[in-house]
């Protein structure tokens, strides 16, 4: 065909197929977005768009920042509302989208489908005591984040976008309203199905389970037994997903059961942040008083929250409730085994070891233990660590690491590849440069104060993590001794 009647983009891309509100109306509410003051595109993210089949350039000027606002509806857009509950801090509630609305699934050129949300778009039934609105720092730390955690190779919802609004919102300070537009493969939680199991609708319960599966899984899509297929393949997902936080040092923050997603992307950065100092006790969160949520509790947390998976699942695994409970506790019980699977694996890479041997697990753990004893910073240990070499006086590995130093030497001569693969292997798997807690914070403020550099920066090194060219110093070497403790909030 000639190129000159090849049709032009239609409507800049859009193409949804919205899968969910063709799902029974218990599932969701049918809201629109409230229309904000003066809509203003901040961030725009061109390879997203572009993967996802939009036209990047269609995304300039008022028009742009109208649509990803909401104050003009996206071609194809059904938005609604989701309706799930939650564990929070332990304890089950009632929530759903209480400033997010789903406008619907973008169908892309290469096959995919993905949610395109707008976070912070006003008021829902499921709103309880909140504004429907977000803030512009905490929307432009998700999409700083969340594109950082996409570039380090880690299952993610990603930020296509983010929009002031030109309305205030009130939290402890009057702070600038934003609307981010994030896309996710979908936001089917734990919590989604832990809310049909509260009301006791069991036929949605399998509606769901079938929804998902089809969407996620679809090679068991046939299963004899699909709920307990989905059931396995959402603890394989959590599995892989945790071993890549624990790879990075990324601290989630609120793990509750409604923040974490089916599809085993990392969802909902809300109070997240990045250890410094490889610590297993560290937390950043100022409302997780006790830990509960802390850098070394994610693997448990994320069984604990798997096992609320398959109780909400229960009534659909079998008819009789013994059965069903045999084999909920049956593919619990492989949880402990796929997360560590999948942490070795993870470990294994960040030292070089391409086979697996029995003591490994004690090899890192003896590293982690001299690491945790001597404070030393996580991202900057793995990443100076040199095979088959003696460690350099002023490297972080200082005498307290001699002793694991040589074990590790004997371990990698068990192996045939030599230190140039090794360390390819290594530099794979360890990244050069992390979104740095106190990088992230004065970039935000900048921006929050319109200075939106720091934040461009910060985006262009953060897409290439395992590359220290170019990279800024700051950024390759721990922060300056005498940084305060980082706190964060779920500051929305
Ligand atoms: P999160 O802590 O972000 O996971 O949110 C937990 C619940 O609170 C979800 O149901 C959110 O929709 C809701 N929520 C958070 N912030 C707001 C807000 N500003 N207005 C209304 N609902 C909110
Ligand atoms: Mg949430």
């Amino acid at each position: 065909m000639p190129t000159s009647s090849k049709p032009a983009p239609v409507r800049a891309g859009w193409n949804f197929d919205n899968s969910y509100s063709r799902l029974p109306e218990t599932f969701y509410t049918r809201v629109n977005p409230t229309p904000v003051a003066k809509p203003r595109l901040v961030l725009f993210n061109g390879p997203l768009a572009h993967s996802l089949g939009l036209d990047p350039a269609a995304f300039t000027g008022l028009n742009a920042a109208a649509l990803l606002t909401g104050n003009e509806a996206l071609p194809g857009a059904e938005p609604i509302a989701q309706a799930y509950a939650g564990h929070q801090y332990g304890n089950l509630t009632r929530l759903g989208d209480g400033r997010a609305l789903l406008l619907g699934e973008q169908c892309t050129p290469s096959g995919d489908r993905f949610d395109v949300q707008l976070k912070g778009a006003g008021l829902t039934p499921y709103s309880r005591r909140g504004d429907g609105r977000a803030a512009l720092g905490p929307m432009l730390r998700e999409y700083l984040v969340s594109e950082a955690m996409h570039a380090l190779g880690i299952p993610t919802t990603r930020s296509l976008a983010v929009a002031t609004t030109g309305e205030p919102v009130f939290r402890e300070q009057t702070l600038p309203g934003a609307v981010l537009t994030r896309v996710a493969a979908s936001h089917i939680r734990v919590g989604t199905f832990e809310y049909f199991a509260a009301i006791g609708d069991t036929d949605a319960l399998r509606v769901l389970a079938d929804h998902t599966l089809r969407r996620h899984f679809p090679h068991r899509a046939e299963s004899e037994h699909p709920a307990l297929a989905l059931l396995e393949e959402g603890i394989e997902r959590q599995a892989s997903l945790l071993a890549h936080w624990m790879r990075v040092g990324f601290v989630h923050g609120v793990m509750n059961t409604d923040n974490m997603a089916l599809c085993g992307e990392t969802i909902d950065y809300g109070p997240c942040a990045f250890i410094d100092a490889y610590d297993p006790a560290a937390v950043f969160s100022s409302i997780d008083q006790h830990g509960r949520y802390a850098f070394g509790q994610q693997a448990p947390i994320a069984a604990w929250n798997l096992a609320r998976l398959a109780e909400a699942l229960l009534p659909v695994l079998h008819p009789d409730p013994d059965t069903a409970v045999a084999r909920a506790n049956e593919s619990l019980a492989s949880c402990h085994e796929r997360f560590q699977h999948h942490w070795l694996t993870a470990m294994r890479g960040k030292l070089g070891l391409f086979t697996a041997e029995a003591g490994d697990a004690s090899l890192f753990e003896e590293l982690l233990r001299a690491m945790h004893r001597t404070r030393a910073d996580y991202t900057h240990t793995f990443r100076s660590l040199q095979p088959h070499a003696t460690p350099k006086p002023n490297s972080p590995l200082h005498a307290e690491f001699a002793a694991w130093h040589l074990r590790w030497t004997a371990r990698l001569t068990q192996q045939p590849q030599p230190s140039a693969e090794v360390l390819r292997l290594m530099n794979a798997h360890n990244p050069a440069v992390i979104p740095r807690n106190h990088e992230v914070e004065a970039a935000l403020i900048a921006a929050t104060g319109n200075d939106l550099a720091p934040l461009q920066r910060l985006l262009v090194a953060l897409a290439n993590p395992y590359d220290e060219a170019d990279q800024p110093t700051t950024l390759l070497t721990p922060p300056p001794s005498g940084t305060p403790t980082y706190r964060t909030f779920c500051g929305t």
